[in-house]
């Protein structure tokens, strides 16, 4: 998560061309290069940023993939997974806006320039099987959109836009203070304009001077097969748009896998429980069970204990952006009768003398006790 957007450390747009992209790098390296900044850890770092960025943008299959999923790619949340409400939003807050307080004492004011717009979250349920096989959805959000009228700048036309006459167009209000350690120059930027120095005379009609609206737009997520409770999905740029031509944040959808009536999962393994009788525990029986891919068969051998766990090769979740898939294990539950019939009864009774075993006769038909009574 802390590690930087390529786009960024390129200081290119996302939808940068194959060629800006080279070229933003080539200036960066010659730039940064170490034999050009011996001893300079800083460069070096940014060298390696650098680098690391060009090699995943410049294969345009590698950059698909990071547009979808980001660096932090389904990192797990693991312990937090429980802690997901219903499906819905909430921003992320961008914590460099509370530092952006007033300046003290003279030169701390600067002009804000273009900003990130802020990332969005969408917690999002999905099935048992739609995390093992992937899916795809169609999710709406309501989130501002750049206006596309204005291109985002707020005002009706280049003409529209004036000095800002609450500054004065430079972007700061200054005050002087008369105390007893002398006089105090605070500047603060300016409220009229954030500091920018312009006003906008008039304002576009469709978004009232704002440069983006509030708007429901569907956006299509493709989760890959193999994604777990707690998994998060990055969809590059789909967040809420940057100020003053800033680049867009990005939806990071959270997702909630859904509880399987009759699997669990453990990483890649599925495992389910099936139960037989105790009479085919002994004699071996064929039965069918359950799969994430239908049913299936699995034969049991003669002489199965109870607790006994047989493994369905390649029959659990896929690796995530992998080949293959984990197995499924089947756990066989050895069941006795809670009760038997009358002719269960003298079955086992048979099968308990012929095996010399000892058992319980207080159980036993009364017809049966009166004849051990006469014996
Ligand atoms: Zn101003
Ligand atoms: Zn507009």
């Amino acid at each position: 998560m802390n590690k930087k957007d390529f786009y960024e450390v390129l200081g290119v747009d996302k939808n940068a061309s194959e060629q800006e992209i080279k070229k933003a790098y080539r200036k960066l390296a010659r730039k940064y290069h170490p034999d050009v900044n011996p001893g300079n850890k800083e460069a070096e770092t940014k060298f390696k940023e650098a680098k690391e960025a060009y090699e995943v943008l410049s294969d345009p299959q590698k950059r698909q993939q990071y547009d979808q999923f980001g660096h932090a790619d389904f990192d797990n949340f693991g312990g937090q997974g429980q802690g997901f409400g219903g499906q819905g939003f909430g921003g992320f807050e961008d914590i460099f806006d509370s530092f952006f307080g007033g300046g003290f004492g003279g030169r701390t004011t600067r002009r804000t320039g273009p900003t990130r717009g802020r990332d969005l979250r969408y917690d999002m349920n999905i099935s048992f099987e739609e995390a093992a096989f992937g899916v795809e959805k169609n999710i709406e959000v309501e989130k501002m959109e750049r206006c596309e009228k204005c291109k985002g700048t707020g005002a009706k036309s280049s003409d529209s836009v004036t000095k800002c006459s609450t500054c004065n167009g430079t972007g700061e209000i200054r005050k002087t203070q008369n105390t007893p350690l002398g006089q105090f120059v605070s500047a603060s930027p300016c409220p009229q304009c954030e500091g920018e120095g312009t006003q906008i005379k008039d304002p576009c009609s469709k978004c009232h001077g704002q440069g983006k609206y509030n708007k429901r737009k569907t956006i299509n997520v493709n989760i890959p097969a193999g994604v777990d409770h707690g998994s998060r999905l990055r969809v590059s740029g789909e967040g809420e748009p940057g100020n003053k031509g800033g680049p867009s944040g990005d939806l990071y959808v959270y997702l909630n896998v859904r509880p399987h009536p009759k699997f669990n999962r453990r990483d890649n393994e599925v495992i389910s429980e099936e139960t037989i009788s105790y009479v085919q525990g002994a004699l071996g029986v064929e039965i069918e069970v359950d799969t994430l891919d239908g049913k299936g068969k699995l034969k049991i051998p003669a002489g199965t204990q109870s607790g006994t766990i047989f493994k369905l090769k390649d029959k659990g979740i896929p690796y995530l952006r992998g080949n293959g898939r984990g197995d499924h294990h089947v756990k066989v539950k050895v069941t006795i009768p809670k009760k038997v019939d009358k002719e269960e009864r003298e079955l086992l009774e048979k099968i308990a003398e012929l095996r010399g075993d000892d058992i319980d006769s207080s159980g036993k038909g009364i017809l049966n006790r009166v004849k051990d009574a006469f014996k």
